[in-house]
C-alpha cells in the first residue's frame, strides 16, 4: 500500500467507530475492511479532507461514492467468504469494490463510464489491487462468461431487479440491490435457493440511477 498517514489512519479509525460500530454493523471482516482501505485515495484532492465524512460525496460525471456507512451495511448484508466471487454493477471510484476485494476471492465489477472505468483502473493497479477485475460495458446485463457469482451488488438505483442478474446468481447466493424511482429507493436483499428467489427491504436508500438496457433509458 501507499503512503497512509497517521491522520487519515485516525480518521478512519474514527469513522468505523461512530458511523459504522456504533450503527450496529458487527461483521469483523467488513470492520477490517473499512478500518483497511484508504477511502481518501478514492476521492479528488480537493475532497480529501471530507473523505471520511459521514455522507456520499461527488466523483465527477454526476456520480457519487457512497457514505461509509451505506458500503458497510451492504457489504454486510452480502453474507461474503474468503472464498466468494463477486459481481459488482457500478465501479464509480471502485471504493465498494475495495472493501469487498478485501474479503473476497475475486471482484468483478462493470461501469459503463469510460472516463469513471479507466481512472478507478489505474487506481486499482496502483493500490495492488489484483483481484478485481474491471470491465467496460451495461452492467444491467451482467457479465455472463463469469456467471454464476456467489454475491451480487448493484449500487446504482433500478426500476426493477435486472432479471439478467437474478439469472447469473449462484443457487446460496446473495443479491443487494437498490429499487425504486429516480428520488428514493428501498433497499432490497435477495437470496436465491433450489425454491427460488426471497427478498426482503433493509430499508430506504438514495443512489444514482442505474442506466442501461434492464435499467432506466
Ligand atoms: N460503487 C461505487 C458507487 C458509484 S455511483 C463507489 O463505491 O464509488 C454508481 C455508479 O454506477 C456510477 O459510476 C455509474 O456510472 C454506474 N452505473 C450506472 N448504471 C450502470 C450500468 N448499467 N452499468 C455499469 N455501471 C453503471
Amino acid at each position: 500500500m501507499e503512503k497512509d498517514d497517521a491522520k487519515y489512519t485516525r480518521q478512519r479509525e474514527e469513522m468505523v467507530r461512530r458511523q459504522i460500530e456504533a450503527r450496529g454493523i458487527n461483521d469483523p471482516k467488513v470492520l477490517a475492511a473499512m478500518r483497511k482501505v484508504p477511502r481518501h485515495l478514492f476521492v479528488s484532492e480537493a475532497l480529501i479532507d471530507q473523505a471520511y465524512g459521514d455522507f456520499p460525496l461527488p466523483i465527477g460525471e454526476q456520480q457519487t461514492i457512497s457514505q461509509p456507512y451505506i458500503v458497510a451495511e451492504m457489504t454486510q448484508s452480502l453474507q461474503v467468504n474468503e472464498d466468494d466471487r463477486v459481481l459488482e454493477i457500478g465501479t464509480g471510484s471502485g471504493y465498494q469494490a475495495a472493501i469487498l476485494a478485501e474479503i473476497v476471492f475475486r471482484v468483478y465489477t462493470v461501469e459503463r463510464i469510460n472516463s469513471l472505468f479507466i481512472k478507478t483502473r489505474k487506481l486499482f493497479d496502483r493500490l495492488r489491487y489484483h483481484n478485481i477485475v474491471t470491465k467496460y460495458s451495461d452492467g444491467t446485463c451482467g457479465w455472463k462468461d463469469e456467471s454464476p457469482f456467489d454475491a451480487i451488488i448493484v449500487t446504482a438505483g433500478a426500476p426493477e431487479i435486472p432479471t439478467p442478474l437474478v439469472a447469473q446468481l449462484a443457487v446460496g447466493g446473495r443479491m443487494v440491490i437498490p429499487v425504486g424511482n429516480q428520488y428514493t429507493q428501498d433497499l432490497i436483499k435477495l437470496y436465491k435457493d433450489e425454491q427460488g428467489i426471497h427478498t426482503t427491504s433493509l430499508g430506504g436508500c438514495r443512489f444514482v440511477k442505474l442506466m442501461g438496457e434492464h435499467g432506466w433509458k
